[in-house]
């Protein structure tokens, strides 16, 4: 008999949970509060563990028709602009790591992940509430049953509480910027994913849509967390006063935007619970990150393939597998990502010197060992994952 999963929320956690569902022979139903799947958010970089996976389900080839590759990482410090480190990429990421980095518009990842899709989806449905047997109930009263739940919901999850217990997520003291501009209005902007580091604050530039967008994101840290959403639209003004005697890369592209985004950024503290009975946490909703190692989707992704190749047999021994390949990992990118945002926020000439200084040296005597810091991310394959 096919078994059936409702998968609520429809992000890239969602999709991908889905796509993976349907793939293994699941009748599956994503519930989607939005009334439709709008564009939202900007670039987002796609590592070499997610891309593999993207391959296995098939969709790598549609998602490179609409990403770029950059040609290398870099870190600059966003005053001089000066170069901390080069780090080629395209082809050594390819050859290292299996698989492309890409960097991607949100909407066309969501776009190339609801095409590959198969089964029901059903938006403007608020899931308020699951239970450890598998009954979900929607906002207007009605009550669906499958033998598996999904909470994909996000980092402001409903379902969260239900199987971890009350937690809230915490704001990190981190607010972000972020707009997106067209390649003709700006100029002298790195083909590579350039970090641009500076006290309490810092910058990504990448290219996205083959290289006809550039992607901005200017994380600051401020008490004041104004109101989270999406789509909150910000004053350039402010941020350009975040980034006063930064480098024209980053000021002139805050300049050319037509609009630029600022929402706070949360985080919560690993949980060991991410199962109740017949319901599972992926993605945000169980793992909340700040986005300094670009790995919340990409950690998404990877809970998705595990989880459905770990219901094939035995629900509950898949699902207690799946929270035991999948917590450990997500704890400590979780983790890492809190300690890269701290080196990349250095103060003073001291911290400075001894968190770039040997960042310098590799770069320039050792490049090799800069591949080695993100390889048990990168490294990971859709195999070694189920291990
Ligand atoms: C500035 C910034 C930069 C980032 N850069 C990267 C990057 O480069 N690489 C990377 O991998 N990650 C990045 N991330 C993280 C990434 O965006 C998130 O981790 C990822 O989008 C989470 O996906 P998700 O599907 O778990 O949750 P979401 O995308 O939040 O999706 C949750 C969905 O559930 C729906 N929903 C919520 N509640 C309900 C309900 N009760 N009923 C029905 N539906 C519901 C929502 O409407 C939404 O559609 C970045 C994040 C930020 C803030």
């Amino acid at each position: 008999m096919t078994r059936s999963a409702i998968v609520v929320g429809a992000g890239i956690g969602g999709l991908a949970a889905a796509i993976s569902l349907h793939q293994h022979g699941w009748d599956v139903t994503i519930l989607e509060q939005a009334p439709a799947l709008a564009e939202v958010g900007a670039g987002i970089q796609i590592s070499p563990n997610g891309t593999k996976i993207l391959e296995r389900l098939g969709l790598l080839s549609a998602l490179e028709q609409v990403a770029f590759e950059a040609p290398a990482i870099e870190l600059r410090m966003g005053t001089s602009g000066r170069r901390v480190f080069h780090m080629p990429m395209a082809a050594a990421a390819r050859h290292r790591w299996g698989g492309p980095h890409l960097n991607v518009h949100r909407a066309d990842l969501v776009d190339v992940l609801q095409s590959g899709f198969q089964g029901t989806m059903r938006l403007g449905q608020t899931v308020t509430a699951a239970t450890p047997d598998g009954q979900v109930l929607l906002a207007d009263g009605t009550a669906l049953q499958a033998d598996v739940i999904v909470a994909a919901d996000g980092l402001h999850s409903r379902l969260r509480a239900q199987v971890a217990g009350p937690d809230t997520a915490r704001f990190t003291g981190n607010i972000a910027w972020r707009c997106t501009v067209p390649a003709d209005r700006v100029h002298n902007i790195p083909q590579a994913t350039t970090i641009w580091a500076g006290p309490r604050r810092h910058a990504i530039t990448n290219w996205i849509r083959g290289g006809a967008l550039l992607n901005f994101v200017g994380i600051v840290e401020t008490d004041d967390r104004g109101a989270e959403a999406w789509d909150r639209v910000g004053d350039p003004a402010d941020a350009l006063a975040d980034f006063a005697g930064w480098v024209p890369q980053v000021r002139d592209t805050i300049r050319s935007a037509d609009q630029i985004l600022r929402w706070p950024i949360y985080d919560r503290q690993p949980t060991p619970l991410w199962i109740d009975g017949r319901v599972a946490l992926l993605g945000d909703a169980a793992h909340p990150m700040v986005p300094s190692m670009a790995q919340g989707a990409v950690q998404a992704i990877e809970d998705a393939w595990v989880l459905a190749n770990c219901l094939n047999g035995d629900i509950d021994a898949g699902l207690q597998r799946y929270q035991s390949l999948r917590q450990p990992r997500t704890a400590r990118v979780q983790q890492t990502s809190l300690k890269n945002l701290r080196q990349f926020h250095r103060s003073g000439i001291f911290a400075q010197a001894a968190t770039y200084g040997p960042m310098i040296a590799a770069s320039l005597f050792a490049p090799k060992a800069l591949y080695t810091r993100p390889d048990w991310i990168y490294a990971a394959t859709p195999d070694t994952l189920m291990k």
